[in-house]
């Protein structure tokens, strides 16, 4: 347990310090007589993870804290409001990563990628492009809906399955569901496009 205390502690201290590596902290440290300076900075961001997060979640295990305690200490949180946004994204299905909640809720909730949003299924994606195909062909248009907006050749291009992807029509971010009710397929370009957003 000590030892293992120990090597956490070590890799904070390092990630602190200009990202050095272990053994050149140790080199450097190597005529200390006691690890006071350690033991502070391991207290330091061991208290601040308890003042920001008062949920204790076995996903919170393996966490570079060290690097998230350098990036976001000089920022304030209401544990409160983390706490609740906390709960929310432990409910929701579409997280697949819980580990990475607790650096998106310290980041904003701006990154969605840190917490691996399920994609939509297969079966899914060929239902909506067939449907969307059937009817793209009917009107004589694009089966990229953004395309059949568009003037020009693609306004009545008829894309491979391949050649497109699925898209939330509400983003995930504000509510939408991962499943056919919310879904569209656009071409690869106008689905880039969109993402980038
Ligand atoms: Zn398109």
């Amino acid at each position: 347990m000590r030892q293992e205390y120990l090597r956490v502690a070590l890799e904070w201290v390092c990630k602190s310090e200009a990202d050095e590596d272990i053994e050149a902290y140790m080199s450097r440290h190597r005529h200390d007589t006691d690890i006071q300076e350690l033991k502070t900075y391991f207290t330091s961001v061991i208290d601040w993870i308890s003042g920001v997060f008062s949920d204790v979640e076995s996903e919170m295990r393996g966490i570079e804290w060290g690097r998230l305690f350098e990036i976001y200490h000089n920022q304030p949180y209401d544990p409160v409001e983390v706490s609740d946004k906390l709960h929310e994204l432990y409910a929701d299905g579409a997280v697949k990563k819980r580990a990475g909640i607790f650096e998106y809720i310290l980041g904003g909730c701006k990154e969605p990628r840190l917490l691996e949003i399920r994609i939509f299924e297969e079966s899914t994606k060929k239902a909506v492009y067939a449907q969307q195909t059937d009817e793209a062909k009917k009107c004589g248009k694009s089966n990229c809906p953004l395309c059949a907006l568009e003037t020009g050749n693609n306004s009545k291009r008829i894309w491979k399955f391949n050649e497109m992807d699925a898209d939330h029509v509400t983003a995930w971010s504000k509510g939408g569901a991962t499943d056919i009710s919310n879904c569209q397929m656009l071409c690869k370009t106008h689905n880039r496009a969109k993402g980038n957003k």
